[in-house]
């Protein structure tokens, strides 16, 4: 089993829209301080972390 990529957020280009964290709750979640982060890149599917890389309004989400 591979452990998958990892990823990170750069917390300056996040505009805390809150889409990663909706579609991948296992992955992502709210600061609280309007950005978001990641919670563990254990598992995640790279394909739908690509697509919520295309689809983040910052661009903020990148691999490490
Ligand atoms: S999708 Fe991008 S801009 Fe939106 S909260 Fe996540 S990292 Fe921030």
């Amino acid at each position: 089993m591979s452990a998958g990529r990892a990823f990170y957020i750069d917390e300056d280009l996040c505009t805390g829209c809150g889409d990663c964290y909706k579609v991948m709750p296992n992955h992502f979640a709210d600061t609280g301080e309007e950005t978001a982060e990641v919670t563990s890149c254990n598992g995640a599917d790279p394909v739908r972390v690509e697509e919520v890389m295309k689809t983040c309004p910052g661009k903020a989400i990148k691999w490490k």
